[in-house]
């Protein structure tokens, strides 16, 4: 059974008003078993988050490349009334009190603030409370600018752990935004909202995602962002192409055929999708390693990172997290170097076992040396004398593990 299947779903049906016949929007509340979603590993390189929780499934804006409109997101839902039908967890609240008070403080991704669901139930901005009150490190991802409604919040939680917020821009494009998220906020109104966050001193950058093949993927297209990114006060850039997938494919792919029949051929080409059969999930991965590279290039021309930084918080296992955190990013760098699957993998078990490992790398460097190193599972040779390496240049041995 999947743990946000319902226990009990309103009979109600409750119709917002604001909402023209012509696109009509329920609101349908329902409880669930549990909200924290506890990942197996640490999202690194990309978001750094441990767990998540989410108030809401179905979003008003019905972007046609969402991947959440497929797949797993939807847990069995009719992807038609994905952005029709929203459903609300109405024991949300309560239930990460009651979870998180469990679980040992790291980074929560959390929240949705899409309108006008969070305008009405504004259980977003309860669970920023019970996140301040139990100190955890919190990370947003949003393309709604209602998220400075909570701004008061958001500092308190920065005083007191860290938060991270990344605004998704896919481009500055006008007829692009029209042709795959007509309904999306302005994205002069992220900006503005990233100004304001940056302005509170909150770590804000932007995720790039997802890049438009072919009419969106271009050195001007990412510059733009990268500026705009830049100009709002973002530290940083991530970027990602575009994934098919299901359902979210064929409307992706009609909303490209509407913009430009050619472009809808010339995609099936790169997703080598034959008419009968379905795309792969993403394109080639040399056209990825392409886009990553030009992107990292136009971050250090405008002093922006590529990488967002991850939040470690103090304690003994500091050196643990900041080595995984140079394993994960030495995953990224591969990925766009086009180095073989084998290496990668490696890199990213060894991130993995070091994040989690439960005695100082400092500690068993101090005694033992490389050996010690290479006794810990899924660290080899090679990456044990890059690790003794990293140890002796941070002087982490000798300086102590605080940050
Ligand atoms: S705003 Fe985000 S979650 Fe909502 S439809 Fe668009 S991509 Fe999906």
């Amino acid at each position: 059974m999947l743990w946000e299947q319902a226990l009990q779903v309103s009979k109600t049906r409750r119709t917002c008003p604001k909402e023209s016949a012509a696109m009509r929007l329920e609101f349908q509340e329902y409880k669930v078993r549990k909200i924290v979603n506890v990942h197996k590993h640490v999202d690194g390189p990309w978001f750094w988050d441990k767990y998540s929780a989410h108030p809401y499934l179905g979003c008003r804006s019905g972007c046609e490349f969402c991947y959440e409109r497929g797949g797993a997101y939807l847990r069995g839902r009719n992807p038609d009334t994905f952005d029709t039908l929203i459903q609300v967890k109405t024991n949300a609240v309560e239930l990460l009190r009651k979870e998180l008070s469990r679980l040992k403080p790291d980074v929560i991704c959390c929240g949705d603030w899409q309108q006008p669901v969070e305008d009405r139930y504004q259980l977003s901005r309860q669970m920023l409370e019970i996140v301040r009150d139990l100190g955890f490190p919190l990370f947003i991802v949003e393309r709604s600018p209602l998220l400075t409604r909570d701004l008061d919040l958001l500092v308190e939680i920065n005083q007191r752990a860290w938060v991270g917020v990344v605004f998704s821009i896919s481009n500055l494009n006008p007829a692009l935004k029209q042709a795959f998220e007509p309904r999306s906020p302005g994205v002069k109104r992220r900006l503005q909202a990233m100004a304001s966050l940056a302005g509170a001193g909150i770590l804000v950058g932007t995720s790039l995602m997802p890049i438009i093949p072919v009419v969106g993927d271009d050195e001007t297209h990412l510059e733009d962002v990268v500026r705009a990114t830049k100009d709002h006060g973002g530290s940083f850039v991530l970027s990602g192409g575009l994934t098919m997938a299901g359902v979210q494919a064929e409307r992706t792919l009609a909303a490209a055929r509407r913009l430009d029949p050619a472009l809808a051929e010339q995609w099936r080409d790169l997703y080598n999708w034959q008419a009968d059969g379905k795309p792969n999930y993403g394109p080639p991965r040399a056209y990825n390693a392409r886009l990553g590279l030009l992107v990292r290039e136009l971050c250090a021309c405008h002093n922006l990172r590529d990488r967002m930084p991850r939040y470690i918080s103090s304690g003994p296992l500091v050196v643990n997290k900041r080595i995984a955190e140079r394993l994960f990013l030495k995953t990224y760098d591969l990925d766009l170097e086009m180095a073989r699957d084998y290496r990668i993998w490696a890199y990213r078990k060894a991130a993995w076992t070091v994040d989690e490992w439960s005695q100082s790398l400092a500690d068993i460097y101090a005694a033992r040396g490389e050996a010690g190193l290479r006794e810990l599972p899924g660290i080899g040779r090679s990456i044990a004398r890059e690790i003794a390496g990293w140890l002796d240049e941070e002087k982490i041995v000798k300086g102590g593990d605080s940050q």
